[in-house]
């Protein structure tokens, strides 16, 4: 029986709502905070997470960026005043009930753990396994060797794994190179292998 690996932003649940809790959220809270201007806040944090950069391990860690920026917040509460915005994307839901039972099913995601646990509340009967890598493995996707972490964990081949994602480089380069088959889904239909997860089942048998 061969595992299929979902990316969990963009992917299976909108990635919409991270989006807004690092480019809307954070800066309101900033700009409180520091009694500044939302647009002068937005600017000032959006510099900052560019100089850390999206392949640096600090840049998806809430707790870096709260103490970072003086913020007296907590995860949790953030996440519970904003449940209601978060949206699995109905062609996951779909795809994830078809496979499940035929194949084993893990999600492998750059969030942290209470995150990625809050991001997948709805979804937990699908998955047999899920990975925060940072919480997990201690590291987010930028080598091939957290995939193969993952591998040694579950006792798989890379060849036994079917991976799922939205990101060229954490989704498709990397896994690729760690002999992990990977599908690249772009839902704006620009450079990915399929639009929607319905397609695919041009690469799996649903
Ligand atoms: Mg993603």
């Amino acid at each position: 029986m061969k595992v299929i690996s979902f990316d969990v932003d963009g992917t299976v649940v909108d990635g919409k709502f991270m989006d807004r809790f690092w480019n809307e959220l954070i800066p309101k809270y900033y700009s409180k905070k520091h009694g500044i201007d939302y647009s002068e806040a937005l600017e000032f944090v959006k510099r900052c997470y560019d100089e850390v950069g999206d392949k640096d391990l600090r840049w998806y860690l809430p707790d870096y960026w709260f103490k970072r920026f003086q913020l007296d917040i907590e995860l949790k509460d953030i996440l519970e005043e904003f449940k209601d915005e978060l949206k699995i994307y109905p062609d996951a839901l779909e795809v994830l009930e078809k496979l499940k039972g035929r194949y084993k099913l893990i999600a492998v995601s750059n969030a942290v753990r209470e995150i990625m646990d809050f991001e997948l509340s709805e979804l937990s009967e699908f998955f047999w396994r899920t990975f925060s890598c940072p919480s997990d493995i201690g590291d987010i996707r930028r080598e091939p060797e957290v995939y193969l972490k993952i591998c040694r964990i579950l006792n798989l081949h890379p060849s036994k794994i079917i991976h799922i994602g939205d990101h060229p480089y954490f989704d498709f380069e990397v896994p690729t190179k760690a002999g992990i088959k990977s599908i690249l889904i772009d839902r704006r239909g620009e450079n990915g292998h399929i639009r929607s997860l319905r397609e695919i089942e041009k690469f799996i048998d649903l």
